[in-house]
């Protein structure tokens, strides 16, 4: 059998499938990874690393810093559609296949393409919340003043930070937990479009196969798990497509 019906085969014999996916689910969309050897944490931006715009640090001292550089990345709307992986995801949890999705990414792009179920473990620019009162305004109340390039702030003259986790600030401990929890669960893990090698996000699919899941492991690049997946694509894309053509 080929092994995209394998993966078929698997799907339909386990109740319980979470996805654990990376930055390889959305480079088709056109987004950029952030730690490859093309990433963008080597790009500077004014003087500073764009891995730097992400810390909490600068962040608090200049924020427009952080906005100038995100105006089209992160608030451009419509810049980045989901591709036929997160439709092909969103499609098996429609259809009872898929449990749920945990993400190292930050592009809302699993639930722009429907999946109900996700688990951000960076966090995502869905919510803001204000650094000087806490109130929250979500992404559309958000996006035209960032878009712009400007500093968006509260009604009390706060600025607002997206709820992307920075560098200085801990995972959300509540998502950690129920991520954690959903791959403790999981009789199937599908590790997709990453190389495990983000700590402590890396840890969840060692943590799943410990409790007795099987992995799957869909990667360009090698993971070190490898060894352990019971099957081992290269392609995503194409794996997902010749997927999506049978459900
Ligand atoms: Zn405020």
């Amino acid at each position: 059998m080929n092994p995209v019906g394998q993966l078929l085969d698997l799907l339909q014999a386990s109740p319980n499938t979470v996805a654990f996916t990376g930055a390889g689910v959305s480079t088709p969309s056109g987004i950029r990874d952030f730690r490859g050897k093309d990433g963008i944490y080597r790009d500077t931006f004014r003087g500073h690393s764009v891995e730097a715009l992400f810390g909490l640090d600068l962040f608090e001292r200049d924020p427009s810093l952080f906005y100038a550089w995100a105006k089209d990345f992160v608030y451009g709307l419509d810049a980045f559609r989901p591709n036929v992986i997160h439709a092909t995801l969103a499609r098996l949890e429609a259809g009872g296949l898929l449990r749920a999705v945990v993400t190292q990414n930050i592009d809302r792009l699993h639930t722009l393409a429907g999946s109900k179920t996700v688990h951000e473990l960076h966090g995502s620019p869905s919510l803001h919340h204000c650094l000087a009162c806490g109130r929250a305004y979500p992404y559309d109340a958000v996006q035209p003043t960032a878009h712009a390039g400007r500093v968006p702030r509260c009604a009390c003259g706060g600025v607002l930070k997206p709820d992307i986790v920075f560098y200085g600030e801990p995972l959300p401990e509540a998502t950690f937990q129920a991520a954690l929890d959903a791959c403790r669960r999981a009789d199937l893990l599908l590790v997709l479009g990453t190389s495990l090698t983000v700590h402590p996000a890396a840890l969840l699919p060692r943590e799943a196969y410990e409790c007795g899941a099987r992995l799957v492991i869909v990667n360009a690049d090698p993971t070190p798990l490898d060894p352990l997946a019971i099957l081992r694509l290269p392609d995503l894309s194409a794996a997902f497509a010749a997927l999506s053509a049978m459900l």
